[in-house]
């Protein structure tokens, strides 16, 4: 029988994440992925690209990934440039295919510079994932597939091949159809698909025919020619067999052709993929020692490229949580957080992208409703306020209690040596930041500096900021303006024992 600290069923985007998580912060953690990495490759190469938002943009930066996340995404192509103006900075993200206006944003109600986000192949994702994870010393195990699990009171047993293994934890990441889900007895309410959603890479016998960009009238279309000269197309059909899987070049010309209103000729197809907007979402990510993560815990449609994104924020948050646990030193309560922090993100993407489906509707009042979505997002605060939505940048993980930052992620600071705040979180611990050299401060975190690092530095963005409490997820978990005064002080306690726990001496 194998033995580690936490299994992870399922080597995408959330169980990646949280494995390079977990080992870093010292957990023996171990990935097992049912597909060989030849397999996983082959089917990164469909519907390749992924729109990285803020949230993932910052945790990979907070992990000194930035650099190579901004290389994959020179090599990423940007399919949602087609759908707007030519001149000007393209956004990578759209709602129910109405684009916000970039020249209307207000930057500074934004605080991020959004249109920073990146648009990344899924091959590169998963290869800085992976690298990342092992360098920490995270296992990852190819082309095994999980057959079984149970859990007791003391940890999990995993049925893996022809390996058993035993682990404290289980954290499924095995996407849609999670097997971890259904056996540990998971829910999963939500909707059934109404649209299927068609995508393909195609040869076109006569591409002029077919407008560049993105539609919804006569129906729901895409086009986009790609650089390698193959065209990417699209179409939303309401009311279409949602569970074939196969395609057929007929299929893809016809579905195009009723679209689009065009006699365009399909003559290839190299790649393809149906997906539908089946939107369901688990009422709990946690059952005892088994949790689950990524789109194993919510699926909805792709609309607006959320749901890596999501997946990643949920392995984030769980990481330093289920670290701690394992280490022993995690204060009461602290992995029940876990559900009410992530639940409602999810459960607000499940909307979001619900409400799109709303207004991608063929008949008469919900083209009528669309208009009206049109007008709104062609003035500055709607194009702020859908930006601010797509972006992720409204996530507020914890409720907040005091200081406004209490609870959202940690705003980007530059110190006078040069160095940006996510440069000192690259350990994965919590981080104090003292701005103003306070010893009563820094005599609080004595008991916590095997969990805690205490930077003290001056910073010319921190504006009245004295001080910053960053959990290792870069949530902010206290703050404090001006000066630290005596009531800042308790509250630094409080929040060190919610989220640490007791000082060590
Ligand atoms: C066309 C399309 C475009 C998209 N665009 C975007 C976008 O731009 N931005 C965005 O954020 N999201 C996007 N998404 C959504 C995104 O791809 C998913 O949300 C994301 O891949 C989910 O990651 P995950 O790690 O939770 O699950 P997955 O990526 O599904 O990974 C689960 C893994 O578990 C493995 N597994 C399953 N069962 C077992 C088992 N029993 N044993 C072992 N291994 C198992 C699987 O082989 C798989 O590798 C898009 C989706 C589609 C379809």
């Amino acid at each position: 029988m194998d033995r580690c600290d936490v299994v992870i069923v399922g080597a995408g985007p959330a169980g990646l994440t949280l494995a390079s998580e977990l080992a870093l912060a010292g957990v023996r953690a171990l990935v097992i992925e049912r597909l060989t990495e030849a397999e996983q490759a082959e089917s990164d190469r469909t519907m390749g690209n992924r729109s990285v938002t803020v949230p993932s943009v910052r945790a990979f930066d907070r992990r000194g990934l930035l650099t190579e996340l901004r290389e994959a995404s020179q090599r990423g192509f940007n399919v949602m440039a087609a759908g707007q103006p030519d001149d000007g900075p393209k956004l990578y993200q759209h709602f129910a295919f109405l684009f916000p206006r970039p020249e209307l944003l207000d930057q500074a109600a934004l605080g991020w510079p959004v249109l920073e986000g990146c648009f990344v192949q899924r091959a590169d994702i998963r290869r800085l994932l992976a690298g990342r994870a092992r360098e920490f010393g995270a296992q990852i195990r190819y082309g095994v597939e999980v057959t079984g699990l149970a859990a007791d009171a003391d940890g999990v047993t995993v049925e893996a091949g022809a390996t058993v293994i035993r682990a404290g934890w289980l954290v499924g990441c095995d996407g849609a159809h999670s097997l971890v889900r259904t056996i540990a007895g998971f829910d999963f309410p939500g909707v059934e698909p109404e649209i299927l959603f068609r995508q393909a890479a195609v040869d076109l016998a006569d591409p002029d025919l077919l407008p560049v960009g993105w539609f919804t009238e006569p129906g729901v279309f895409g086009h986009v020619p790609l650089p390698s000269g193959v065209h990417m197309v699209f179409t939303g059909e309401f009311g279409a067999k949602t569970d074939d899987v196969s395609m057929t070049v007929a299929e893809m010309q016809e579905s195009l052709r009723a679209a689009s209103g065009t006699d365009v000729t399909v003559t290839r197809i190299h790649q393809f993929g149906k997906y539908t907007d089946v939107s369901r979402q688990s009422s709990t990510y946690r059952k005892g020692r088994i949790f689950l993560a990524g789109d194993a815990a919510h699926v909805h449609p792709p609309l607006g490229g959320q749901g890596m994104n999501l997946g990643i924020g949920d392995a984030t948050n769980l990481g330093w949580k289920l670290a701690a646990a394992v280490r022993g030193d995690s204060p009461d309560g602290l992995l029940n957080t876990y559900t009410p922090e992530r639940h409602p993100i999810g459960k607000w993407v499940q909307d979001w992208t619900r409400a799109q489906v709303a207004l991608l509707r063929p008949d008469p009042r919900s083209r009528a409703l669309r208009e009206v979505m049109r007008e709104l997002a062609n003035t500055a605060d709607g194009s702020t306020y859908l930006v601010e939505k797509v972006s992720g940048l409204w996530q507020l993980p914890m409720a907040s209690g005091g200081h406004p930052l209490t609870g959202r992620t940690v705003p980007e600071l530059a110190f006078a040596d040069g160095s940006r705040l996510a440069d000192h979180c690259h350990r994965g611990r919590g981080l104090l930041v003292d701005l103003i050299g306070h010893p009563a401060l820094r005599e609080t975190f004595r008991g916590y500096s095997d969990r805690i690092d205490t930077l003290t530095a001056k910073s010319e963005n921190s504006g009245k900021l004295a001080g910053l409490l960053v959990r290792p997820d870069g949530v902010v978990a206290w703050a404090a303006d001006r000066t630290v005064g005596p009531a800042d002080l308790v509250a630094v306690q409080q929040a060190l024992s919610t989220w640490w726990g007791d000082p060590r001496s």
